[in-house]
């Protein structure tokens, strides 16, 4: 192989070992570290941090970039080398293109209006983070500027996690969705509420470990290349192809809570593992954006795990987990309490329906902030006419409003929140090319068999890494663009029927 490909290759891998054991380092800090750790683990963290990011952007990276530049154009677009070249080009370019001091002072900013929040948010107190959210808006808007040549301010913050989506793109397929989504959520909300008082009993959490564990597991999610604990809040994070992790959170009486969320995370976790193993520790590992990455998530917890053939096989395994719980709870009235759809204040409480909403909203304040179009000081009042509009229903207060989500009080104003949504169009896109392959795959889910589910998404997705960009694979495996209407067809068929629409 040529030498300056090796090179390039030991310098990526070096870095990318350094940065695995920093996440091993944020895993246990979130896992099993004491409290007293803190202090050292931040150090620790830092140190990390800044090593890895030192060797990403050596120059002698740049160097090997450009002498590489001959292979990469002799060899087709979608070789692995090429890939490799292409992929890491871009990754250079972007963390060199933004100078050290500017980022030093965007991440001192972020920590201190983190920490502000922490305190304004149970005060419910908006003008006491206000100017800090103001900086952060100045701020994003400089980051973006460091990326000339965009069409929309938000395009390169939008390039962090979704590469190659563009607010343009992102605009008209979200409007079409809300447009179709709002007379849905509408006619759901003028019904009676489902009852799931039968997810609110108690379920002691050895039982709802036994019951998930199996599950996961005939997903296709590789215990022997991972392992599941416990934190505040539920994630994945991976330190090689062999070795990627889930977490969950347990609540003893809401059974949704670990199930739903150990579902989710497995189905990021499996797009991790089932990556092409000659990728090992190179930046075409691992997830191509974040769209793509909820839409495996949203796969097997939405689409697969609150399907009524997922559990004609599975609700008896349940009850007989559960006896006293669930023994009297008929199926179908089960299926109603995990498929319960309610307007609600709290996007992560949100149901499968209605989460879009909340997700649009931030996006277009995302991209009308940027614009100039609306003023920090104005978002609360902002927020409440467009839930009101939306949802049918306001926050009482900013707490519940526009202080809600950590994202633009420790990071970026932009780019934050629109892989969720994109998340959940695609997970129906996919499944329906799915579906097209091989048509006997709703069948093996009611039997409880994953295998040519899972076999079809490895070899179409999965093992591609981040080889692709979004739009590349969006492309490759669907034949077209991101489509709304697989998503949309998939929520009338199925809340269709639950509240005869
Ligand atoms: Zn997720």
């Amino acid at each position: 192989m040529d030498p300056k490909l090796e090179e390039l290759k030991s310098r990526l891998q070096e870095a990318n070992d350094i940065g695995a054991a920093g996440a091993l380092l944020n895993w246990d800090q979130s896992t099993y570290m004491p409290p007293g750790g803190a202090a050292a683990r931040a150090r620790q963290s830092a140190i990390l941090g800044r090593l890895a990011h030192e060797k990403l952007t050596d120059p002698a990276i740049g160097h090997l970039l450009d002498e590489l530049r001959p292979l990469e154009e002799s060899l087709p677009y979608d070789d692995d080398n090429a890939s490799l070249i292409r992929v890491s080009r871009r990754q250079y370019e972007r963390r060199t293109k933004v100078p050290a001091a500017f980022m030093g002072q965007f991440l001192s900013h972020s920590a201190e209006t983190y920490t502000v929040w922490t305190q304004a948010r149970p005060e419910n107190n908006f003008a006491l983070v206000q100017p800090y959210l103001e900086k952060t808006l100045d701020m994003s808007r400089r980051l973006a500027d460091f990326f000339p040549g965009y069409e929309h301010i938000a395009d390169p913050l939008i390039d962090f996690s979704d590469y190659g989506m563009k607010a343009s793109t992102v605009r008209v397929v979200f409007a079409e969705l809300r447009e179709q989504l709002t007379p849905i959520v509408q006619a759901i909300a003028a019904q009676p509420p489902a009852d799931d008082a039968c997810l609110h009993r108690t379920f002691p959490q050895a039982q709802q470990t036994a019951f998930f564990e199996p599950v996961i597991r005939a997903f296709g999610y590789d215990f022997e290349r991972g392992r599941c604990d416990v934190s505040p809040h539920p994630f994945t994070t991976g330190f090689s192809i062999g070795d990627v992790r889930i977490t969950v959170r347990y609540k003893e009486n809401d059974l949704s809570e670990a199930l739903f969320s150990a579902m989710h995370e497995a189905g990021h976790a499996m797009y991790e593992q089932g990556c092409n193993p000659a990728y090992e520790a190179l930046p075409i590992a691992g997830g191509t954006s974040s769209g793509v990455h909820e839409s495996q998530s949203r796969l097997w917890e939405n689409v697969v795990g609150r399907s009524r053939g997922f559990w004609t096989h599975y609700y008896p395994q349940l009850q007989a987990v559960f006896p006293a719980q669930l023994g009297d709870v008929p199926l179908d009235t089960f299926y109603r309490a995990i498929n319960k759809v309610q307007p609600s204040l709290i996007r992560t409480d949100a149901d499968e329906v209605t989460y879009n909403l909340h997700v649009m909203l931030r996006f277009d304040f995302e991209l009308a902030l940027l614009e100039g179009a609306l003023a920090v000081r104005d978002l609360p009042e902002a927020w409440r006419a467009r839930f009101k509009a939306d949802l049918g229903i306001a926050p009482p207060d900013d707490r519940d409003g526009a202080l809600q989500d950590v994202h633009w009080y420790g990071g970026l104003i932009g780019g934050a929140f629109q892989g969720y949504t994109l998340g959940n169009i695609l997970s129906a896109q996919f499944y329906q090319c799915a579906l097209d392959a091989h048509p006997e795959i709703p069948a093996e889910v009611a039997q409880g068999k994953f295998d040519t589910l899972h076999g079809w998404l490895k070899d179409n997705i999965y093992v591609h890494g981040s080889k692709y960009t979004a739009p590349e694979l969006i492309e490759r495996v669907t034949g077209g663009p991101l489509r709304v209407e697989p998503y949309i067809a998939y929520l009338r068929n199925k809340y269709g029927e639950l509240y005869e629409l």
